[in-house]
């Protein structure tokens, strides 16, 4: 069975982004994924001789204007549900967010393989715009530029050594 590794984070943070990369390595275009729900998005990928499925879990991003699923939907919570790894995204040039936090916890509950990536760090010095990160307690902060590809490939290898 291929792994599973869902996207996650708050708008804008570059989940989408990150689908893209990680699934043209195989096919050009993006298609649903027959027989599934369709506002979940699913793609493939390959790196190596490894193959996975991806999920961005942006296709349902909440519509409530506040609580826990202001900060993450009931369907993105099933998505994780069903991950092997999940990949928590933030954002470089916003830093450690309030919600972020709350995401964090509730991730963190799930008991599923996370990795922490901090996005948008093309041109920064990643350990001065991980060291913020760590109090996430998500183990450490992977700087990747999602729009320039940088340490996409090491966060890809990292997330399914297991596999
Ligand atoms: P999503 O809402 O989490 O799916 O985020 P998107 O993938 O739609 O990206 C939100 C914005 O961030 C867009 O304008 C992207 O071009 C931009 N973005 C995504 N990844 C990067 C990155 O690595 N570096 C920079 N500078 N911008 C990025
Ligand atoms: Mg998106």
């Amino acid at each position: 069975m291929k792994p599973t590794i869902v996207i996650v984070g708050r708008p804008n943070v570059g989940k989408s982004t990150l689908f893209n990369r990680l699934t043209k390595t195989r096919d050009a275009l993006v298609a649903d994924f027959p027989g599934l729900t369709r506002d979940r998005h699913y793609g493939h990928g390959k790196i190596g001789t490894k193959p996975y499925l991806v999920v961005d879990t942006g296709g349902f991003e909440p519509v409530a204007k506040e609580g826990i699923f202001h900060e993450m939907a009931k369907q993105t919570l099933q998505a994780v549900d069903e991950a092997d790894v999940i990949v928590f995204l933030v954002d470089a040039r916003d830093g450690l967010t309030a919600q972020d936090k709350l995401i964090a916890d509730k991730l963190r509950k799930t008991g599923r393989p996370l990795f922490l990536a901090v996005n948008k760090s093309e041109g920064m010095q990643r350990a001065v715009i991980t060291a913020e990160f760590f109090e996430l307690g998500l183990g450490v902060p992977l700087a990747i530029s999602s729009a320039h590809g940088e340490g996409v490939r090491e966060l890809v290898e990292l997330m399914l050594e297991d596999f």
